[in-house]
């Protein structure tokens, strides 16, 4: 009896030793630790064709580029409008002329299906606030998204959840910005943040951003009003329904 006894507590000590080992090591993994649970696709998702506020801004109602130019060159938007109100993106970043601080901007956005490429490289864009903060576009259908995903605040947040649709379907971001302030003497003193909705899920909560994202495009002086920017990664991502309401200071 003894001798059972003594082997059923060896038994039971090796068993606890390795469940110790097993929750350690999984605490250690970047998709097991407490601070980064698996996201689940979230579905059941629509609120594209929202109806732009009487008091918004159009910045591209599907016929009109006007409001928008190209980065770098200034020159006119020269992105693809195609027949059924979406611009497709071509050849350069486009940036509204008009820039702003804090705001409120509506966008749709269509992932193209790319089943050859990866990572990266399928259906990459991007929504600049302030031309500098990036919310990423991509096709991140249905993946454990990392921050530089669809829905990521590019390397520097990944989304609360995964609400991604299927590549070849209208999406959209709600973003709610607010500007970095900065004191007199050029000191950051408040971050930018970012709340970010996708598809009329909240995936992004009050984000303070420390800086430029990677492919900002170069600003002097980050205090100033800077414009919407769209970005060309070689994808033929498309855009509609696009606008802003200016919630501080603008300029013409
Ligand atoms: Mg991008």
């Amino acid at each position: 009896m003894k001798v059972r006894e003594s082997r059923m507590r060896r038994v039971l000590a090796v068993s606890g030793a390795m469940a110790a080992m097993v929750l350690m090591m999984c605490a250690m993994l970047p998709c097991c630790g407490q601070n980064a649970p698996k996201l689940k696709q979230v579905s059941n998702l629509s609120s594209t064709n929202l109806k732009p506020p009487s008091d918004a801004i159009i910045l591209f109602d599907g016929k009109n580029t006007s409001a928008l130019v190209m980065q770098g060159s200034k020159a006119p938007c020269h992105w693809k409008v195609l027949g059924d109100g979406a611009m497709q993106v071509f050849r350069g970043n486009v940036i509204t002329k008009q820039e702003f601080m804090d705001c409120q901007l509506h966008v749709e956005f269509k992932i193209p299906y790319m089943p050859d490429a990866r990572g990266q490289g399928r259906g990459n864009s991007g929504v600049y606030l302030q031309g500098s903060y990036e919310v990423q576009v991509l096709d991140s259908y249905g993946l454990d998204s990392k921050d530089n995903d669809c829905g990521g605040i590019y390397k520097v947040s990944r989304p609360m959840v995964n609400a991604c649709l299927k590549p070849g379907e209208w999406q959209s971001y709600d973003i709610l910005f607010f500007a970095p302030r900065f004191d007199k003497s050029g000191k950051l003193v408040q971050k930018a943040r970012l709340s970010v909705l996708q598809n009329g899920v909240w995936i992004q909560q009050n984000l303070e951003v420390p800086g430029p994202t990677t492919a900002a495009m170069p600003r002097d002086d980050l205090s100033k009003p800077g414009p919407i920017m769209l970005q060309d990664h070689g994808n033929p991502v498309e855009y509609r329904n696009i606008w802003i309401r200016p919630l501080g200071p603008t300029t013409h």
